[in-house]
């Protein structure tokens, strides 16, 4: 309690509502799915604070500001299908509410939105969802959000904020100052000290996700040069590049570039601009800076080079990143096909197999049908011989710097050996991006040859590091690399790269 004259702390109000949505796939990702880990309330301080985390971000700062919280709702999947309209709506509607019945004692709202869902009658979820809470608030006061750097937006999306902000990085390690970048600008926006004002700019570029990772050339290179204008420019707050999201099919999929000004919209503009161009010029070495292996070759390689150098301790890593549901087979099948032995497969997401395994117990063997379920090009589904190692319910936090702290919930999980090959079949999806998926039951990482994992960028911090070699594999899954091959709708291909080829004006 502050002592001497009274004066009314500042109040702040905060939710999240985040989904990367694969539009192609036909799973709909229900109300029921995100109120299965939705916290309210002060359950959502509790849970997140001092994790890794926007909404831990923005609980740091206003806690040192002395600033009020009115924490409303938060719901977050991870990158699975698209959001059921009632999701979209239900959430809209929980968040604005929750403005409007507090509106006399709230100074400003900070919103955690991804950028990137997408739901049937929603053509920018997000910018419905900012709309309603624009309209509980009323017109006066700060409305800043912060999304993922994978977020498709445009300025339509943020025609209600005051301020937007996203993650710099891919790994996404910089999401708690994301939200702490947030929350330090609606403080400094109620201590008049600043009069945010954006623009966006948008190169009209796609790239797979897979070559979104922030650490890749020229990308990087694009990177420091936008946060060298930030530093040079006075009157410039911040700058964010968002690679966005090929794969949720939207009239604003890809790149984006936010700057923030104080006060000068002119050279907000002129900084967004300038970045924007330089996607454009880059544009093909953006889309393909690595090489794609196709499975056999991939493994081929592999086999090969464990012949000649026999593993030291240090696994290959073959990443299906084709997959969005983690329950693809194209590598598991041809890892059993060819009688490869110590090989890892983390995380597979068949909540019927676990199920199974925890009938028949750890120790037995039981014949199952495994992965291949979520879509008809998650590859086929395999009958195995699996003999169950362990087996039962498992929670737990991120022990990695993605998302450290996190609570995540993998329902019946089951750990399995198939031929000399280790699968963890969780219930729940659940990516594997550092050594979790094997110290949560006793193994690690380095215990294995070959890893089989379906991470698109987050996996690199933690496995750059341990890795031998990291095999991009192209599979005929829902997040190709060639993004050619996907059937847009929304999106007019006819003005974007890669489908457009030649010069244009930017949009
Ligand atoms: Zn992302």
């Amino acid at each position: 309690m502050s002592a001497g004259f009274q004066r009314k702390n500042l109040c702040v109000a905060f939710a999240g509502f985040h989904i990367e949505s694969v539009s192609f796939l036909p799973a709909f990702a229900t109300l029921a799915d995100f109120e299965r880990g939705a916290l309210r309330g002060t359950d959502i301080v509790e849970s997140l604070r001092g994790t890794n985390t926007v909404i831990g971000g923005f609980i740091d700062v206003l806690e040192q500001n002395t600033i009020d919280m009115l924490p409303i709702v938060h719901a977050a999947l991870g990158a699975v299908g698209p959001a059921s309209d009632e999701a979209v709506h239900h959430y809209a509607t929980e968040i604005a509410a929750g403005v409007r019945d507090n509106c006399d004692r709230l100074d400003g709202v900070l919103l955690f939105l991804h950028g990137a869902c997408w739901a049937p009658s929603y053509s920018d979820p997000e910018r419905y969802i900012l709309r309603e809470v624009r309209a509980a608030l009323g017109p006066d006061k700060p409305l800043m959000v912060a999304f993922d750097y994978h977020g498709n937006v445009d300025a339509a999306t943020l025609e209600n904020v005051d301020a937007a902000f996203a993650y710099r990085k891919s790994p996404h390690t910089d999401t708690g100052h994301t939200g702490e970048r947030a929350a330090n600008c609606m403080v400094r926006t109620l201590n008049g000290e600043i009069k945010p004002v954006w623009a966006i700019a948008k190169p009209g570029v796609l790239v797979p996700s897979i070559f979104s990772a922030t650490a890749l050339a020229p990308l990087a290179d694009i990177i420091a040069a936008a946060a060298d204008l930030e530093q040079s420019r006075p009157d410039i707050i911040d700058v964010t590049v968002m690679a966005g999201f090929s794969y949720a099919d939207a009239h604003n999929t890809g790149f984006s570039v936010l700057a923030v000004a104080n006060a000068n919209q002119t050279s907000a503009q002129a900084v967004a601009d300038e970045v924007s161009s330089s996607i454009w010029a880059e544009r093909h070495a953006l889309y393909r800076p690595t090489p794609v292996y196709e499975v056999s070759e991939a493994i081929d390689h592999v086999m090969k080079q464990i012949a000649i150098t026999p593993p030291t301790g240090k696994p290959y890593i073959l990443l299906e990143h084709a997959d969005r549901m983690n329950d693809s087979t194209y590598i598991l099948a041809a890892l059993l096909d060819r009688g490869v032995q110590s090989a890892s497969v983390p995380f597979l997401w068949d909540p019927a197999a676990a199920a199974k395994a925890l009938d028949a117990g750890a120790g037995s063997t039981v014949e199952l049908s495994l992965g291949g379920h979520s879509s008809e090009k998650a590859g086929p589904v395999l009958k195995v011989n699996a003999r169950i190692l362990w087996v039962g319910k498992k929670e737990f936090r991120i022990s990695g710097s993605y998302m450290h702290g996190m609570p995540v919930d993998l329902g019946v999980t089951a750990v399995l050996d198939v031929n000399g090959i280790s699968i963890s079949v969780v219930s729940y999806p659940a990516f594997g991006v550092d050594g979790d998926p094997f110290y949560l039951f006793g193994q690690r990482p380095e215990d294995f040859n070959i890893i089989v994992l379906r991470s698109k960028t987050h996996f690199r911090d933690f496995y750059e590091p341990v890795a031998q070699e990291i095999l991009i594999v192209d599979t005929p899954d829902y997040g190709p690399a060639n993004l050619l091959q996907l059937p847009y709708v929304h999106l007019d291909t006819a003005s974007v790269y890669p489908f457009f080829e030649g010069d244009k004006q930017q949009r």
